[in-house]
C-alpha cells in the first residue's frame, strides 16, 4: 500500500490573491498528482478564494484557513467564520498555530471552540501543539503538549473524528532554521497518538511535523513511519521550492 503523506503549506502573512495565483500558476506547471500525497494550502485569507479556484482541477490540494473564530456571525469585528472561509473555498482550517497562541493570546479552551466549530461545520481540523523551549529544557514537552492536546480530544465528536489531525510544533523550531531531530519528532508522535487509545478512536489519527521544515531536512523527517506528514511556514512560500520538497517522500 503507498503511505499516504500531506504536505501543509503555511504561508502565515505572505502573499496576497495576486502572488497567489502567481503562485497557483507555476506550481501547477511543476507538479502533478502523485497517489498518496495531499497537497494543502494555508494562504492569507483573502488569498483562499484565488488559490481555491486556481488548484479547482487538482483533486489532489485542498485548500484551508489559518483561523477562524468559532461562532458563525455576529458582533466581532475583525474575525472570519467557518462559513465564510468554506464559502471562499476554504475546506479545512488550521487550529491553535504557535503564533496564535504565544502573539494573540490564543487559549487552550479557545482552540478547542474553533476546533468544534470547524469539525461541526464539515470542515477538517489541523490543530498545532507544541512545547516552548524552556518547556522542553525543563523536561516538560509532554505535559505541554498533552495541556494543548487534552481538551482538543475531550469535545471532538465520534463522528468528526476522521477530521481532526494534529500538527506538532516546537515552538522553538518554528521559523528558527532549527528543526527537531526525526527521532525526536517521532518520539512526541507516539506520545500524541497514544493520547486517543483508550478513547475508542479506531481511526489512525494522522500527525504533521512543523519547524524549520526544509529540501535538506524533509527526507530524513518523512522517513519516520510516525510522520504522516508536514507543516511548512518559510520553506513553502516560493512554487519551486516547494514543488521540490513536495517531491521529497512518499
Ligand atoms: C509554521 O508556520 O507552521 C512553520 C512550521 O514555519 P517554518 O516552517 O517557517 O518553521
Amino acid at each position: 500500500m503507498v503511505r499516504s503523506l500531506v504536505y501543509a503549506a503555511n504561508w502565515k502573512l505572505h502573499h496576497g490573491p495576486a502572488a497567489a495565483r502567481d503562485f497557483v500558476a507555476r506550481f501547477a506547471e511543476l507538479t502533478e498528482p502523485r497517489e498518496g500525497r495531499e497537497l494543502w494550502f494555508f494562504p492569507t485569507a483573502i488569498a483562499i478564494a484565488a488559490v481555491a479556484d486556481g488548484f479547482r482541477r487538482r483533486a489532489d490540494v485542498r485548500v484551508g484557513a489559518q483561523n477562524v473564530h468559532w461562532e458563525p456571525k455576529g458582533a466581532f469585528t475583525g474575525e472570519l467564520s467557518v462559513p465564510l472561509v468554506a464559502e471562499a473555498g476554504a475546506t479545512h482550517v488550521l487550529v491553535g498555530h504557535s503564533e496564535r497562541r504565544h502573539i494573540f493570546g490564543e487559549t487552550v479552551e479557545q482552540s478547542a471552540r474553533k476546533t468544534v466549530a470547524v469539525l461541526a461545520a464539515g470542515l477538517t481540523a489541523l490543530v498545532c501543539v507544541g512545547e516552548t523551549l524552556a518547556e522542553r529544557e525543563a523536561g516538560r514537552t509532554e505535559d505541554a503538549v498533552r495541556r494543548q492536546l487534552d481538551l482538543v480530544l475531550e469535545v471532538v465528536a465520534t463522528a468528526d473524528r476522521s477530521r481532526l489531525l494534529i500538527a506538532y510544533e516546537p515552538v522553538w523550531a518554528i521559523g528558527t532554521g532549527r528543526n527537531a531531530t526525526p527521532a525526536d519528532a517521532a518520539q512526541v508522535h507516539r506520545f500524541i497518538r497514544s493520547r486517543v487509545e483508550g478513547r475508542g478512536w479506531t481511526d489512525r489519527l494522522r500527525v504533521l511535523y512543523g519547524g524549520s521544515v526544509n529540501a535538506g531536512n524533509a527526507l530524513a523527517i518523512l522517513a519516520e513511519p510516525d510522520v504522516d506528514g508536514v507543516l511548512v511556514g518559510g520553506a513553502s512560500l516560493n512554487p519551486e521550492g516547494w514543488a521540490e520538497i513536495v517531491g521529497l517522500g512518499g
